[in-house]
């Protein structure tokens, strides 16, 4: 037997969010001497320790006390090409789009720089925990498929796809709608289902995509059922007004994309700040996700997240770092975004530990349709996960000590957890990043 068969349990402090804590108060599991039974890549048990260990005696034990495991974390909104333009204060959307965003974007024509590019921005995921993550590619074809080949050396689960323009953006940008399909469905037939990954159409948004460009959009979600289709909606006012003007017929912005079926169950829309009730009820009945950027929405002023209104209308929503736009790559600092900003919104939502565990995990598993096969520890899940300990004598460290319970220890982890504390991350049971011993 080998030791992928034989599995192994280990034991830390653990938490997952099972249920969804917005419609269950139950939603978190925590257990304080955790045990985790892992086999073949997948979580055969999970539970106290002790019980673990006694109805599985004979199978070797990762004592890992002293830290804490969490289900992988799951990124659903994130730009690749935008490594490095992190940290551009003081724009708002278009012209941070024009002046910062958009000129590294184009540098993705060099493949060498394109490649190195990739080979960073998985990196950093790794470190910082997310195993999965919906990622925008590049405008051109050879560096999204860099992307792709980065992410399967890599180990994560990747969804991602060519982003798609023909209008307004710089020239070297655009596309042909005919180029973006043969383009599209080439890139699909290479990657989509290989490995770890998925493809998503992608067009940047409707500002940048003509009415022939979204019907390529639907014909390739048309001839490729199980593609998944990513893009951005009601992000900021002047692009929302200008979308109005370049779509006179459309009775709003969610409406250009309902034109074209580019809305349902595999859509993921980024942002939505702004929303119209009738959007938001639209968006909940045709099963539509929102990937909320809490940071990217801060950093570009673009307004704050109406997150109650979401949630009343039954639309399902996760978290994004929005990398380049946002703050990083930590989704734990993206959950605490989240807290902050709806602390400070006009009716904003209280958001609980658990919450932002669910939002950072199982929610983004629900939002990519993947929900039976990650985001919690439930038995048969695959094993994807990240092993959190304190670095020796950081204010975390402190925190954890005194901590009177799990909740407030999972509290701790979203304020102060970064990637130093990252220890170890695992997909179907397989290391994709372990930290150096300190
Ligand atoms: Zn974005």
């Amino acid at each position: 037997m080998s030791a992928a068969e034989r599995g192994e349990i280990l034991r830390a402090s653990l938490f997952h969010t099972p249920r969804n804590p917005f419609l269950d108060g139950q939603g978190l599991e925590s257990h304080h001497d955790g045990g985790l039974l892992l086999r073949s890549g997948k979580i055969v048990a999970c539970g106290d320790y002790g019980a673990i260990q006694a109805a599985h005696p004979n199978v070797p034990v990762g004592d890992l006390r002293g830290g804490f495991l969490l289900p992988g974390l799951i990124d659903t909104h994130m730009h690749f090409p935008q490594l490095s333009v992190l940290g551009g204060l003081g724009h708002e959307l278009l012209d941070w789009l024009e002046h910062i965003a958009l000129p590294e974007e184009a540098r993705m024509a060099d493949e060498a720089y394109a490649g190195q590019t990739a080979q960073g921005f998985v990196r950093a995921l790794a470190e910082h925990g997310t195993t999965t993550a919906l990622v925008f590619g590049a405008h051109f074809a050879s560096a999204t498929a860099s992307l792709f080949e980065a992410a399967t050396a890599s180990g994560l689960r990747i969804v991602s796809g060519m982003v798609l323009s023909d209008r307004r953006l710089r020239p070297e940008l655009h596309q042909s709608p005919e180029a973006a399909y043969g383009d599209s469905t080439s890139l699909i037939r290479r990657f989509h289902g290989q490995e770890r990954l998925l493809y998503a159409v992608t067009p940047r948004f409707a500002l940048s995509t003509s009415e022939a460009m979204l019907e390529v959009c639907q014909t390739l979600l048309r001839e490729n059922p199980s593609v998944r289709f990513q893009t951005h909606l009601n992000e900021n006012r002047r692009e929302i007004s200008e979308v109005a003007r370049l779509f006179p017929w459309a009775s709003d912005y969610l409406n250009v994309y309902e034109r074209f079926e580019l809305t349902g169950s595999r859509s993921v829309m980024a942002h939505n700040v702004h929303p119209s009730e009738s959007e938001l009820q639209r968006l909940a009945a045709s099963g539509t996700s929102i990937s909320h950027c809490p940071g990217s929405n801060a950093m570009l002023g673009s307004g704050i997240f109406p997150l109650r209104r979401h949630i009343a209308a039954g639309v399902k929503c996760a978290l994004g770092t929005d990398v380049g736009a946002g703050t990083g790559f930590g989704m734990l600092k993206e959950g605490l975004q989240a807290y902050l900003v709806q602390r400070l919104a006009v009716n904003g939502t209280l958001l609980t530990p658990a919450h932002l565990l669910y939002l950072a995990t199982r929610a983004g598993a629900v939002v990519l349709g993947m929900e039976n096969e990650i985001g919690d520890f439930g038995p048969g899940k695959s094993a994807d996960l990240v092993y959190l300990r304190p670095p020796q004598g950081s204010a975390l460290a402190a925190v954890v000590a005194q901590a009177e319970n799990m909740n407030r220890i999972l509290a701790a982890l979203f304020t102060l957890a970064g990637s130093e504390s990252v220890r170890e991350v695992r997909v179907e049971g397989a290391v994709v990043f372990r930290a150096p011993e300190a």
